[in-house]
């Protein structure tokens, strides 16, 4: 591929739109997530992307306004509150090492009676959705608010069609919590826990919201106090090596390879990567890649690092 134009003042506009044209030829690569009937309704011609500096710059090309399922990105909300909440007392209840298997992957589950590998994989997001069922006074408000309040925009919504969409179908992730529930690691109703843990990745959003909402990620000397959870500067930095080394399930390597960012994907086709102390990018595009990570979404980061010659390697 040709090298893209970038000045050394960074053009992040002319930047991305480069980046678009470039990545064109990828348009059709991959399919969209159709196990999640509402997901397969939408139309896998679309792309997205914003970029949000933390001194203020922002570009944006495409559908970045437009709202899609974040799905598993969710998951980085979910450790923010349960890192609040529990502390180093979370690591009791879920691991932090990389997987290396497919996000919903029954196998290291059984082997390791019913402790996760990490919060990024289907089967500590549930864990987690668990541990807020039990610390939250009104868990699916609570959630909620705290996304709002991180993202300042009170229009984020679940879209309980996809949620109940997902449940209907949801055979292995209700495999994923009966063998949890069989290993003593899960306290409530498990029909409760796998309604919450689909409505937290039913939420919508957009790669503008997206963006900016990780900011509160990429910038750990910020404050982060939202809703009333805090995370320390060091639980923040640490919440990225958990994205840098658990963020695509089997393709974390891969991705760390080809991006060298901390990020987190998501089935909706959604991708947001951190640039600590830089910036915070979304990208969209619903046709995935066979791990589930969307085709366009990682060529589009990989073209970002390449022409900026900058990642956190
Ligand atoms: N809700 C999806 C699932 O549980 C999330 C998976 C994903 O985005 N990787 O299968």
């Amino acid at each position: 591929m040709d090298s893209l134009k970038c000045s050394w003042v960074m053009d992040y506009q002319q930047l991305l739109e480069n980046i678009y044209q470039a990545i064109l030829p990828y348009a059709k690569e991959g399919k969209q997530a159709d196990y999640i009937p509402e997901l397969a309704k939408v139309n896998p011609d679309q792309f997205g992307m914003c970029i949000h500096t933390i001194y203020g710059e922002t570009a944006a090309i495409e559908q970045a306004d437009t709202r899609f399922s974040i799905q598993s990105i969710a998951k980085v909300f979910s450790l923010a509150m349960c890192l609040s909440i529990k502390g180093d007392d979370l690591w009791k209840r879920v691991g932090k090492e990389p997987s290396g298997t497919a996000f919903n992957s029954l196998i290291q589950l059984e082997v390791e009676k019913g402790i996760p590998r990490n919060p990024f994989i289907n089967s500590g997001a549930i864990v987690m959705a668990d541990i807020l069922l039990s610390n939250l006074a009104n868990p699916e408000a609570d959630f909620l608010n705290f996304v709002r309040a991180v993202a300042g925009n009170d229009t984020i919504d679940y879209n309980k069609e996809v949620a109940i969409s997902e449940r209907e179908n949801g055979y292995l992730n209700a495999a994923i919590v009966n063998l949890l529930k069989y290993h003593g690691t899960i306290e409530n109703d498990i029909e409760e826990v796998l309604h919450f843990y689909f409505m937290m990745c039913s939420i919508e959003m957009s790669c503008r919201e997206l963006s900016l909402v990780f900011l509160a990620f990429a910038n750990h000397r910020r404050k982060f106090d939202y809703a009333g959870f805090t995370l320390t500067s060091s639980q923040v930095k640490r919440m990225n090596a958990i994205m840098q080394t658990c963020g695509f399930y089997d393709e974390a390597g891969e991705f760390a390879y080809l991006v060298g960012l901390p990020g987190k994907s998501g089935v909706g086709g959604g991708i947001v990567a951190i640039y600590p102390l830089q910036y915070s990018v979304a990208v969209w595009s619903p046709r995935l890649n066979p791990k589930g990570n969307s085709v366009m979404g990682i060529k589009a980061l990989e073209l970002l690092t390449t022409e900026t010659k900058e990642s956190i390697f």
